[in-house]
This record gives structure tokens, sequence and C-alpha cells, in this order.
């Protein structure tokens, strides 16, 4: 039996055909732009105050406080050096997390090199950050706070509610990358404390290219994007009608289906991750144990080599993720997996499988046959395995 079973849903996802249908027309019919007095101009207009009023149900937030812009990447940077360029005469302390997603560690590292100062904080070894830990480390030069809602490669989310409200409580803007958990948990920007938050439309099933910045009113950031007075003079440029419009209906579908769509996703999630270290010895589940998102599984395989296997793996129609290499080609293993305190050559065996509900439980249980095959493969090639059953390691 060869199939192909997409398993990187973290990275991106199928655009849903009802999506691309509402898509469609403001390619080829209603091409306006949307800032244009005329007809197809108004028509765009109303089509992306539509999609605003879609995404900012979504998290209980005021449609006016939606700002659409090309993704999670632009989201994150604007949030941190908007603020940094804000809030410098009060200070240029910024506090985050070690786990963050590269668009927010680089964007950090950046403005360490404008003379800012960034606390990273340490997580445990289930990848959570302790809040106590976090108001410790404010200052009071701090300026904002930074820790994403649920990580994209292990899974755990964060107890951003507790988090928002330390931030709130000593007058600190407090930003999250909620990339991975948009549309895929409950968010409510208001209860969460929310201040900034970022998301983006590929990984719910919307179209590749958008996505937002919620940015709480009163909060006023700097525009990132200068040249125009798009989205009330903060975000400039032309909006995006097509992608916009998909993010609105990948976001309400995903609204509309969360609860059934959690059940049945951890569902397969949990099969798989019993089926794995049941099928397969010297294996470990990263990330914590329930508080992960519905989809995400991520293993370490020791006395292996991620990439081989994930690339083996991929032979026999699995395709998965492995976050052992950066996106540079390094080998360097994933600054997440280190962060949770694994060795370097456990991080380098890990793989993830970020599953969608279009996946089923006969899926799952041919990934286990598939992963376990191929693991023994490589452990009968490895050295260090053998010394190890010869009780030598
Ligand atoms: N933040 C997180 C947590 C992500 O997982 C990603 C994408 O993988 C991004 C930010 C970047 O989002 P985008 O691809 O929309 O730029």
């Amino acid at each position: 039996m060869q199939k192909t079973i997409y398993l990187d849903n973290a990275a991106t996802t199928a655009v849903r055909p009802e999506v691309l249908d509402a898509m469609m027309p403001f390619f080829t019919e209603w091409y306006g732009n949307p800032s244009s007095v005329h007809e197809f101009g108004a028509l765009c207009n109303v089509a992306c105050d539509k999609a605003r009023e879609q995404v900012a149900k979504v998290i209980n937030a005021d449609p006016k406080d939606i700002y659409f812009t090309s993704g999670g990447t632009e989201s994150d940077n604007w949030a941190l050096k908007s603020a940094a360029l804000a809030k410098k005469e009060k200070g240029k302390h910024i506090i985050t997390t070690k786990i963050e997603h590269h668009a927010v560690m680089e964007t950090c590292e950046f403005l360490e090199r404008q003379g800012y100062e960034v606390t990273y904080l340490d997580v445990d070894d289930q990848g959570l950050v302790d809040p106590g830990a976090l108001e410790k480390a404010i200052r009071p030069d701090t300026i904002i706070i930074s820790v994403m809602y649920a990580n994209n490669e292990i899974g755990t989310v964060q107890p951003i509610r507790e988090i928002g409200r330390i931030a709130r409580s000593h007058g600190i803007l407090f930003h999250t990358d909620a990339v991975q958990a948009f549309g895929h948990i409950p968010i409510d920007v208001n209860e969460d404390n929310i201040d900034l938050m970022s998301a983006s439309g590929h990984k719910i099933h919307g179209p590749k290219g958008v996505g937002f910045l919620y940015m709480k009113k009163g909060v006023k950031l700097p525009p990132f994007m200068n040249g125009g007075h798009h989205e009330r003079g903060r975000r400039a440029g032309t909006l995006n009608v097509p992608g916009i419009v998909g993010m609105g209906k990948a976001a309400e579908i995903a609204s509309g289906e969360m609860s059934k769509n959690a059940k049945h996703l951890s569902g397969l999630r949990d099969r798989l991750i019993s089926g794995l270290s049941e099928a397969i010895p010297y294996t470990k589940l990263n990330g914590h144990p329930t508080k992960r998102l519905p989809g995400n599984v991520n293993m370490s395989f020791r006395f292996v080599e991620g990439e081989s296997l994930l690339m083996l793996v991929d032979e026999k129609g699995v395709s998965a993720s492995t976050g052992s290499a950066c996106a540079s080609g390094s080998l360097d293993p994933s600054h997440v997996l280190l962060a949770i305190g694994l060795p370097h050559e456990i991080a380098h065996g890990s793989l993830r499988f970020s599953l969608s509900e279009e996946n089923t439980e006969e899926e799952m249980d041919y990934t286990v046959k598939v992963v376990k095959e191929v693991v023994e493969r490589l452990r009968s090639m490895s050295p260090l395995y053998e010394d190890m059953l010869n009780g030598v390691a």
C-alpha cells in the first residue's frame, strides 16, 4: 500500500474549496482596488470589511482593531519593531522566550543590534513559560512582552491569560504570536489581556501571504509599512483583496468547526502518540502531554538522525517535518528542542507530525507502521545503538 499522507499542517495547509470559491471572483470579476471610489473599489472595500468582521469574531475583537498584513512574519515584525520605536523614551528592555518562532526571535536579535536589551525566558522541560519568572524579569524599562500562544514545533500552549494579566498589571504592552493557535483553539483577546496579536491565513486552510495584526484600541503603534493611507493609515500597501477574503472565510469555517475539529484531531494525535510510543522503544514525546495543540505530535527517536528518518518516511508516503535543520540549511538542532533540555543527539532525532481534520485513524496507523520500519532500519545501521544493546554505552 503506497499512499501520500500529509502531516505537515503546521508548515502550511491546503486551501479549502469553499475558501477558493470565495476568493475567485476577486481575481476575475471584482478586481478593483478597495481605495478606489468607483463601484469596483467599493465592492472590494465591503468584502475586506466583511473579512475583518469574520476574523475579529474568532478572537472576540472589535473589527476596527484588525489590520491586514502579508502574514505572521510581518505582524511579528510590526508589533515588536514599532513597539520598540514608540516606547524607546520609556525604556529599551524586551521580554520574550527561548522558544519563539524565528519571526520573533530574529526581530529581537535585530533590536538587540539597535541597542535594545532582550531577556529570553527559559521554559520547562514541557515547553511552558513560568509566569512567576516572567514577572520577576520585568524592569522599570521593560516596554514589551512577547510570548507565543502555542509553539509551532512542540505544540505547547502557554498560560497566556495569566501572562497577559501580569503584563497589564505592570502597564507593559503584551504581544502574542498566535499563528499556530488562531482558528485551532479558543482565543479571547479581552479575557486574555492581549494588546497585540499576530495571525496568519495559511495555517487555517486559507491562502498564503495574508495575515493580520490585532492592535487593541488605544495601543497606537506607528506604521511598519509607509506609503499610503490604507488600513486607517497604519499599514500602507494595496490590500490583497482575494487573500483577505480567503482568510476571512477560512477563519469563519475554522471557528464554526473548532470544537468538532479539536475533538477529532486530539483523538488522532493521541492515537499516533501512543502508537509510536508502544511500537518503538526509546521514544519520547516532546511538549506538554495535555496543554498542547490538538493536531501536534513531536517525538524523538533515539539512535536515529531526524533528516534521514524524514526522507525515508517521505519515500513511503508520509510527509512530516523535522526541526533539526534550520531554514539556512545548517544542521544546528532546533532551538526549541534544546530549550526544553534535549541533548543535541536526541534533538537531532526528532520528527513533527502536524495533523489536519482531513486525516484519518488509518493514516495514523499507517504512519506508525512506516516510522517503526524506518527507525528499525536506521538503528540496525547505528553503532551507538549496537553499543547500547551490548551494554557498552
Ligand atoms: N509564527 C509562528 C509561530 C509560525 O508557526 C509561523 C509560520 O510557520 C510564523 C510566525 C510565520 O507566519 P507566516 O508564514 O504567515 O509569515
